[in-house]
C-alpha cells in the first residue's frame, strides 16, 4: 500500500500518537516519521496525573517511552510545536514555527479538550480542569494549601481527585448532576458501590445538582448550586467531560460527527488522513454503536493499528474496550461496554466484598458482553477472554454461553453468577 511513501506525520504526541509512531517502525516502515506535539514535555502518561496529586514528590510527567527510544526508532519529535492546518491539495502540514512539512499520510491523534462551565465566576483563580501535567502541578500546589475542595462532576477523573484529596485529609464535596456518580458507565448497582466507598471515606456528595455560579473575588471561595446551597471552596475541580479536538480535521474537510469519523482501520473520509485515540469515533465489532472511547488502553491500541495501516500492514482494531481507575488504593476495571437494556448480574458471594471489592457482569441475549470489578483483576482477565470469544468463535460460542452464562431472567438484586461461570472463568484465564 505504501511502498512509495516517505514521510508520515503524527499530530499529537500522547498515547495514540506515540503508539502509532512506534508501530510504523515495528511494521517495517522505513521512511521518515515525525510527531508534532503542542506540549513542551517529553510525551508522558496521563493516568498518573489524577492519582499522584498529593504524593510527596509527584512524578507528573512519566515518559511513555524513554527519550532514547525516539532516536533509536528514528522518530523526529517536534515538541512545543502546534500544527495549524492540513492542506489537502499539497498534503502539507503547516506548523506554528513557520515551517511546512510534506506528508504522505497524517495521523490525527489530537485527543480531547476539557469542558468548562459557562457560569458566572468560571474564570476565578482556583477553578481548574485537569488534562495535562501543567494542570496537575497547579492543582497539586493548591491541594497542598488545604481545602475545602469541591469537585464538580462525578466522573472517573473527578472521583480520583476526590479520593486522593480526601486521603490527604482535605474536606471534599462532589457535586454531580446525575442521580449517582459513574451511573452512566457502571450502572446503578456498581455506581452505588463506588459512591459508598467515597461516602465511607468522608466525601460529601450532592446529586441531582448543577452549578449556578462560582463565587469569590479574584480567588474562588464558593460554589453556588442550582438548589441555592453555597459550598465553601478553596479549589474547584471541574470534571464535567471533554470535547474531541476536531478543529484541524474539520478545516481539512475530514468528516466529523462527535469526533473524527473513522473505520476499523482508523481511516477517515480523506484517504491520506487517519485518526486514533480519544478524538476518533470508531465502530467496534463487539459494541452496538460506534463511538469515542476515552481511555488510555484504547488510545494506545488504536494508535498501534493506525501505525500498522500507515506502514502498509493493515489490520482492524478489534480490542475490547478496557479501562481502569484507582481510588482509595483499590483498582476498578472494566471490559466491554454495556447498554441500558443489558441484564446485570452482581456476584454476591464475593470473597473480596468485605474489603469493598465487587464483580459484576452484563449479558445480552444470554451472551456475556461486559464485566467490571473492584480489586478483581484475575476474574476480569478471564471475563475478557469470554467476552472476546463471543466475537471470534461464533460456531463454538453457543456451547460456551450455554455452560457459562447466567440466565437472563435472573433478578439483578439477588442474583449470583452461577458456579459454572466461575469454574469455566478460572479455566479460561490466559
Ligand atoms: C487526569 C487524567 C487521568 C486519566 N486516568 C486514566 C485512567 O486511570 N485510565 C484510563 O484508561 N484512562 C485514563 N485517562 C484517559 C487517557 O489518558 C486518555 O484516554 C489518553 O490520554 C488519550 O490519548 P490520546 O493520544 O488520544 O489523546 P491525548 O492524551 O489527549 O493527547 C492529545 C495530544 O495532542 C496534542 N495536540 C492537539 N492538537 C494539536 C495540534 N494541533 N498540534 C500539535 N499537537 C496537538 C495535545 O497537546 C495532546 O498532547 C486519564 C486522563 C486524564 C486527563
Amino acid at each position: 500500500m505504501d511502498g512509495t511513501a516517505r514521510h508520515h506525520v503524527v499530530v499529537g504526541g500522547s498515547a495514540a500518537g506515540i503508539a502509532a509512531a512506534l508501530s510504523m517502525r515495528q511494521h517495517g516502515f522505513q521512511g521518515e516519521v515525525t510527531v508534532v506535539e503542542a506540549g513542551g514535555e517529553l510525551p508522558y502518561e496521563r493516568p498518573p496525573l489524577s492519582k499522584a496529586l498529593t504524593d510527596a514528590d509527584p512524578a507528573f510527567a512519566q515518559p511513555i517511552v524513554p527519550e532514547s527510544v525516539y532516536a533509536e526508532q528514528r522518530v523526529d519529535l517536534r515538541l512545543g510545536t502546534r500544527v495549524l492546518a492540513l492542506e489537502p491539495a499539497s498534503r502539507a502540514v503547516v506548523l506554528d514555527d513557520g515551517r511546512t512539512l510534506h506528508a504522505d499520510r497524517v495521523l490525527l491523534a489530537t485527543g480531547v479538550v476539557p469542558l468548562t462551565l459557562p457560569v458566572p465566576g468560571a474564570g476565578l483563580t482556583g477553578v481548574v480542569t485537569l488534562r495535562d501535567a501543567r494542570d496537575a502541578r497547579v492543582l497539586a500546589a493548591r491541594l497542598r494549601r488545604g481545602g475545602p475542595l469541591v469537585v464538580v462532576g462525578g466522573g472517573f477523573i473527578g472521583l480520583e481527585v476526590a479520593a486522593v484529596a480526601r486521603e490527604a485529609g482535605l474536606d471534599v464535596t462532589v457535586a454531580e448532576r446525575g442521580a449517582l456518580p459513574l451511573e452512566g458507565p457502571l450502572g446503578t448497582v456498581l455506581a452505588q458501590r463506588v459512591t459508598d466507598l467515597h461516602r465511607g471515606a468522608g466525601v460529601r456528595l450532592r446529586t441531582g445538582v448543577s452549578v449556578a455560579a462560582f463565587t469569590g473575588s479574584g480567588e474562588v471561595s464558593g460554589v453556588r448550586l442550582t438548589t441555592g446551597e453555597v459550598l465553601a471552596a478553596a479549589t474547584v475541580v471541574v470534571g464535567v467531560g471533554v470535547r474531541p479536538d476536531t478543529s484541524l480535521a474539520e478545516r481539512a474537510g475530514v468528516r466529523c460527527d462527535r469526533g473524527v469519523v473513522v473505520d476499523q482501520y482508523c481511516r477517515t473520509s480523506v484517504p491520506w488522513i487517519l485518526a486514533a485515540g480519544d478524538v476518533a469515533n470508531q465502530p467496534h465489532p463487539l459494541l452496538t454503536a460506534r463511538g469515542r472511547i476515552e481511555h488510555w488502553d484504547n488510545a494506545q491500541r488504536q494508535g498501534a493499528v493506525a501505525g500498522a495501516v500507515m506502514a502498509g500492514a493493515p489490520r482492524p482494531h478489534t480490542a475490547l474496550p478496557y479501562f481502569y481507575s484507582e481510588q482509595y488504593g483499590m483498582t476498578l476495571q472494566m471490559y466491554g461496554r454495556p447498554c441500558p437494556d443489558d441484564e446485570f448480574v452482581l456476584r454476591r458471594d464475593d470473597p473480596a466484598a468485605a474489603d469493598g471489592g465487587f464483580l459484576g457482569f452484563w449479558t445480552r441475549r444470554n451472551t456475556l458482553v461486559a464485566a467490571a470489578g473492584m480489586n478483581r483483576p484475575g476474574d476480569l482477565r478471564a471475563a475478557r477472554v469470554l467476552i472476546e470469544r463471543r466475537a471470534t468463535r461464533r460456531r463454538r460460542q453457543n456451547n460456551i454461553q450455554a455452560a457459562l452464562m447466567p440466565s437472563p431472567q435472573v433478578d439483578p438484586r439477588t442474583a449470583r453468577v452461577p458456579r459454572a461461570f466461575r469454574t469455566a472463568a478460572s479455566s479460561a484465564r490466559p
